[in-house]
């Protein structure tokens, strides 16, 4: 018999204490004392882990009689266990057979209680050949039971205010990824941020998975990005299925089946309070139906106020009911309800226990689920919103402090989506030195935010107007987006308020942007500025942004030695950061560009493995396909074409992919002019015409190269290439250095002059 779930198994195992125990218990059978005298540790605390571990079918234990007593003797009842990764759970079976499953689905999930009535409703949504079903109506209505009973395997997605579409892909990608589908994912992680390619792949994913999504609380949603990707899936579902549940009606075009949900019918509201409970006479029970209307919510909690022969008003019942069970809580009751009423998310239990810091917490917070007050999904507690907002009116509790408490757990989550969450509070606060703090770990910690949820990040911080910090950061993201000149403006406008490392940031980045700008002066006055800094501040972080500028703007001032010099640093500092890979395996690649721009090749060729070894060992695929760009491209300087071709391949399909089309283009440019030089002309000309198609539909022009390759390889077939030679070059009229660039890469490969025309 399975007494526990999977999670709780892996619970068991991933903590040392059980882990020394199971090792221990592989040399024989062993009472807890004993065993706890050999650990070293309490034997109350050694039995309670041994029983858990029992449940669990890890251990077993047995009653021996020595010396006229019963003594539990445990021994191991397995010798191993396979965890298996499948589509959409994660199996995990013991040696002896045993198995558990873990629908990865499940966590989120609300939990279906009492569920009653409804069956029109059922009927319609499960007679539908609809692939996107709409159900709307007010609060604690009862949208999210009747989705989540129907429904319950699917993803479940709560919108909350602050959600963008980057971070919502970002979560279904993850989703499609368990099913199977990594195409989304792996865009994602290569940077692709175009609207269209979210929509096309997320479409892709869940129409290829049949896969079903549940958006509960749309109404919430305030990136009309998500509202649009919503209206496109929504026209175009087949196989997947799509379910919204919405305060308003939201409009998804014709295909989506809406419902609008209103309150339980007098059967089922009278089965919904029995069920919870309550026996009323038939007249008594036909008043309670008026003044509630069938509202679930509402009645769920009339139940809880409900006295025997209690006169109910019926001007704002639900508030009214809502005071009476809430005089009837126990002090402890309201300070937690209070306390979660704050968070406007689910709160797991650990931080429910933190926020609430007194010692009766479980049977406080079940106390408060059986009331109806608080719900649960997976190991998640949240107040209803519709019972928030009465209590904003009533709460008493010190917001400050819990949430700066709250802030402390997020952060010690220490991941990127948490960071947010604490980003969110410390805005409500208002709080310029926690700002300051949070922005300073994004600097250090959280780089990767800026990148993948600059719109999720952008949120959070638009509603803060005027804070230096805040500015520092919305800089970041719009630089980061490409309207240099909005980030110049801000960057400019606060530099002189800041210091420390924020100013180090700002100037960091006003050389970049000058930079970028090809204002190499303005770059090189700040570069100096930040060479002070980084003097005086002795910051590994600041030597690093240092050295990157230092290098770069050396590269752009035509002094690739310098470059080299100061790339040398970079490389010692960020060895020195630690934990930051994909920046070493960045350095590296740059390394790697500098020789080849002094036209030492066989150089750049270990600078370049070196980056694809870091890149491949921490799964860096973007960064991983770069670098065999890169290869593939010195590989052909060298004349290696075998190597410039096999290397290309990799890159060029992965680029596809991820559909960042130019990068696509550079190596298939590449491999098709390594064709050419190893005589291989159908190869080449399927690349050509390659390159050609995704200048089409891209507009990227060194696609239009494809032409000037036809070109060639018709001279070399002998045919006739003229008409490919004069579309390549109107093509690439509007871009002479590009144009002149082609030609040189060619003209190792093959004699260019033998298709131009004779000029002059
Ligand atoms: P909404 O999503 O419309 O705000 P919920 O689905 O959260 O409403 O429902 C509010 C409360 O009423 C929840 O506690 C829920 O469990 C309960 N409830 C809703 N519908 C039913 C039902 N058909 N049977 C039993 N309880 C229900």
């Amino acid at each position: 018999m399975l007494l526990v779930n999977a999670s709780s198994l892996i619970k068991l195992l991933s903590n040392e204490t059980n882990l020394e125990i199971l090792s221990v218990l592989r040399s024989g059978s062993f009472n807890p004392r004993e065993l706890a005298r050999i650990l070293g540790r309490d034997e109350t605390d050694v039995s309670r882990r041994l029983r858990a571990m029992e449940r669990a079918g890890l251990v077993e234990g047995r009653w021996v009689r020595i010396r006229g007593k019963n003594v539990k003797v445990y021994s191991l009842k397995v010798d191993g266990i396979e965890i298996r990764f499948e589509p959409g759970e994660v199996l995990i079976s013991t040696s002896k057979g045993d198995r558990y499953e873990v629908p990865l689905l499940e966590s989120r999930h609300p939990l279906v209680d009492i569920f009653v009535g409804r069956e029109k409703e059922i009927d319609l949504i499960t007679s539908s050949e609809k692939s996107v079903i709409v159900i709307y109506g007010i609060a604690g209505i009862g949208k999210t039971a009747l989705a989540a009973k129907l429904f319950s395997d699917a993803f479940w997605y709560q919108m909350s205010e602050g959600d963008s579409l980057d971070y919502f892909a970002w979560q279904v990608g993850l989703f499609l990824n368990s099913l199977g589908y990594d195409a989304l994912l792996e865009y994602l992680r290569a940077g692709g941020r175009e609207e269209r390619d979210i929509f096309e792949l997320l479409l892709d994913g869940v129409e290829k998975s049949s896969a079903k999504i549940v958006i509960d609380d749309l109404h919430k949603c305030r990136d009309e990005r998500i509202l649009h990707l919503l209206a496109f899936l929504s026209e175009k579902l087949d196989k997947g299925k799509l379910v919204v549940t919405s305060r308003e009606k939201p409009n998804l075009g014709l295909n989506a089946l809406y419902i609008r949900l209103s309150g339980l019918s007098l059967k089922e509201a009278y089965s919904l309070i029995k069920a919870k409970g309550i026996n009323v006479s038939s007249e008594e029970f036909a008043e309670i139906y008026q003044v509630t209307f069938g509202h679930p919510l509402a009645l769920t909690l009339f139940s809880e106020a409900y006295d025997v022969g209690k006169e109910f008003k019926r001007e704002s019942f639900f508030d009214f009911i809502l005071s009476e069970v809430y005089e009837k809580l126990r002090e402890n009751e309201r300070l937690l309800l209070q306390i979660m009423s704050l968070f406007d998310e689910p709160l797991e239990y650990d931080e429910i226990r933190a926020l609430y810091d007194k010692r009766n917490v479980f049977s406080v917070l079940h106390s408060l689920l059986n009331k109806g007050l608080i719900e649960r999904r997976g190991n998640l507690y949240f107040v209803h919103d519709l019972i928030r907002g009465f209590l904003s009116e009533v709460r008493e509790v010190d917001e400050a402090k819990l949430y700066s408490k709250y802030i402390g757990f997020l952060l010690e989550k220490n991941n990127a989506r948490d960071f947010l969450k604490a980003f969110k509070y410390a805005v409500k606060l208002k709080d310029d030195e926690i700002i300051k703090r949070l922005v300073e770990l994004r600097l250090r910690k959280f780089k990767r935010i800026i990148q993948d949820f600059p719109d999720a990040y952008l949120n959070v911080l638009s509603t803060i107007k005027d804070n230096p910090y805040v500015k520092e950061e919305l800089a970041n993201i719009y630089f980061q987006k490409g309207f240099f000149e909005k980030a110049l403006r801000l960057w400019l406008e606060i530099k002189d308020e800041l210091e420390g490392i924020h100013k180090a940031d700002v100037l960091s980045s006003l050389v970049d942007v000058y930079t970028e700008l090809n204002k190499l002066d303005e770059s090189k006055k700040y570069l100096k500025e930040l060479e002070k800094m980084k003097e005086s501040m002795n910051d590994a972080e600041v030597d690093f942004w240092y050295f990157v500028e230092l290098t770069k703007l050396n590269f752009y001032l035509g002094k690739p030695e310098e470059a080299l010099k100061s790339a040398f640093n970079e490389l010692k500092v960020v060895r020195k950061l630690g934990a930051f890979p994909e920046f070493e395996s960045l350095v590296l690649l740059h390394m790697g560009d500098i020789h080849v721009e002094l036209e030492r090749y066989r150089e750049s060729l270990k600078y370049y493995s070196q980056a694809l070894e870091l890149a491949r060992a921490y799964s860096l695929s973007f960064m991983e396909h770069l670098t065999l760009f890169e290869l593939s491209k010195a590989y052909y300087l060298l004349g290696d074409y075998k190597k410039a071709v096999e290397h290309a391949a990799g890159a060029g399909d992965y680029f596809l992919r991820v559909r960042n089309y130019r990068r696509a283009v550079d190596a298939l440019a590449y491999r098709c002019f390594s064709y050419i030089a190893l005589g291989e002309l159908e190869r080449a000309q399927n690349d050509a015409r390659e390159m050609i198609r995704i200048a089409q539909s891209t507009g990227y022009p060194l696609g239009w190269a494809g032409y000037i390759a036809l070109a060639a390889v018709e001279n070399l077939r002998g045919g006739n290439f003229k008409e490919y030679l004069n579309i390549g070059r109107e093509k690439l009229k509007e871009y002479p250095r590009l144009y002149g660039a082609v030609l040189k890469e060619l003209e190792r490969v093959f004699e260019v002059s033998k298709i131009l025309p004779q000029e002059g």
